[in-house]
């Protein structure tokens, strides 16, 4: 899944991989994760993170490689966060090789809608969760707001607090769309002339996001049954 940060490719890539039981591979969650638990790469991607910039390439291309080797993912995955440079879609497509074609969908936002979308939403301290409305309980269903408190928001998954992720302030926000621009969008021209790419508009409600990513996802298949697209993604 190709998009800017705040397109919602989180969220989508969690419903999908829900509905068709397949693991949802996210690079932010695991690097998240490894800096929750101090690990050596924790320690290295905390500060590059914070800053909105990008982890390396062979760093990323190594955790993508060997999550991509476990059981559960030899049947479909969904990626969300990877690949962000054209380096890491040439190693995925290495990657690919032998397996069923890559499908990529690209989910369109613009940047005044993203700054927006950014500067307001919130992850669970404890697990990472995001704040589709599906994890998330609102402060006037618990009791202490229902008192009159006012009372943080929950997770509807932990119970965990939930709070504005630390790379989501503005300054970040602002460059981290510009490492985007810079490092990422490319790969919409790098893609969009596989008949395994489509794009999606990103700046509607989640569920007509999640219908219009499912008949992307679909019309792809269809072409592949169809015989449209080579297994392994017909390449420029
Ligand atoms: P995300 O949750 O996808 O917005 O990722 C959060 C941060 O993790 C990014 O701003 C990067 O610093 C880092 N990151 C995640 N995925 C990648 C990747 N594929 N390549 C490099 N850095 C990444």
């Amino acid at each position: 899944m190709l998009g800017p940060p705040g397109a919602g490719k989180g969220t989508q890539a969690e419903r999908f991989g829900r509905r068709w039981e397949i693991p949802k591979i996210s690079t932010g969650e695991i690097l998240r994760d490894a800096v929750n638990a101090g690990t050596g790469l924790g320690l290295r991607a905390k500060a590059v993170m914070a800053r909105g910039k990008l982890v390396g390439d062979d760093v990323m291309i190594e955790i993508v490689r060997e999550r991509l080797e476990r059981p559960d993912a030899l049947g479909g995955f969904i990626l969300d966060g990877f690949p962000r440079t054209v380096a890491q879609a040439n190693a995925l497509d290495a990657i690919m090789e032998g397996r069923d074609p890559l499908i990529v969908v690209d989910i369109a936002v613009d940047d005044a809608e993203l700054i927006r979308r950014l500067g307001s939403r919130t992850i669970c301290e404890d697990c990472g969760a995001g704040d589709d409305a599906e994890e998330v309980i609102s402060a006037p269903e618990s009791a202490a707001a229902v008192a009159g408190q006012t009372e943080p928001l929950r997770c509807r998954r932990c119970g965990g607090r939930l709070v504005q992720r630390t790379d989501d302030n503005a300054e970040v926000v602002r460059e981290r769309l510009k490492v985007y621009h810079r490092e990422t969008e490319p790969l919409v021209e790098y893609y969009h002339l596989r008949p395994t790419f489509r794009s999606i508009d990103g700046a509607q409600p989640p569920d007509r996001v999640a219908d219009d990513l499912a008949a992307a996802i679909e019309s792809v298949g269809k072409g592949l049954r169809a015989g449209n697209a080579a297994p392994g993604g017909a390449r420029r």
